[in-house]
């Protein structure tokens, strides 16, 4: 097992330093491939990070007609190929979780490639390097889904069809109700 994406979302506090962070990639052209989304404006002001799941079996390499969209020796699944890439927009199709984008300028469809010349090499992806709370970590996949502190989810049911991730999601903790940093790290917003 490797490495994967754990993300917290009850640690986001929506300063998007993540879409910042992936804009300054190279290789992204200053288009973010991460967005932070809004849950529910006006009600409360959670938000949610979003990068691509990486899914186990991915739909949106399934569904590209020309191959565009390899899948990297550690699972990692990469952007479409700027070579390959006929930008049908088959993929934007497939994905369960909305994640590939087209620029419809240069006809080729863009994705978070979880920073692969970072991550390949063991380090973290620009999004986990620059956010201020932990929200998004680059940690040991064995760690996270089997010894988290708290449940976690990357099974997800698609009208019958189970999808694994990568990108492994830490659920709300409902039994203690402890939102934000924890007391260990020196702030400790208690909700009980
Ligand atoms: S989340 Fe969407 S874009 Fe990412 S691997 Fe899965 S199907 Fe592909
Ligand atoms: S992992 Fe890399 S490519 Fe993916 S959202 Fe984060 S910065 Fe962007």
């Amino acid at each position: 097992m490797g490495k994967v994406l754990y993300i917290d979302y009850e640690r986001c506090i929506g300063c998007k330093a993540c879409v910042i962070g992936c804009e300054e990639c190279s290789g992204h052209d200053h288009l973010s491939r991460m967005f932070v989304d809004e849950l529910s404006p006006g009600e409360t002001v959670a938000t949610s990070p979003t990068p691509c799941m990486h899914c186990k079996t991915p739909a949106c390499a399934e569904s590209c007609p020309v191959q565009a969209i390899s899948i990297a020796p550690d699972g990692t699944v990469l952007s479409a190929s700027l070579e390959k890439c006929i930008g049908c927009k088959n993929c934007t199709y497939a994905c369960p979780f909305g994640i590939p984008k087209v620029d419809d300028v240069k006809n080729v469809m863009y994705k978070c490639d979880m920073c692969y010349d970072r991550t390949s090499k063991g380090r973290p992806p620009m999004c986990a390097s620059v956010c201020p709370t932990d929200t998004i970590r680059f940690v040991d996949e064995e760690e996270i889904k089997y010894d988290s502190p708290k449940p976690v989810q990357y099974k997800w049911d698609f009208g019958g069809t189970i999808i694994e991730t990568r990108t492994v999601i830490g659920l709300p903790d409902t039994e203690t109700h402890r939102f934000g940093y924890w007391e260990s790290e020196g702030v400790q917003k208690h909700n009980e």
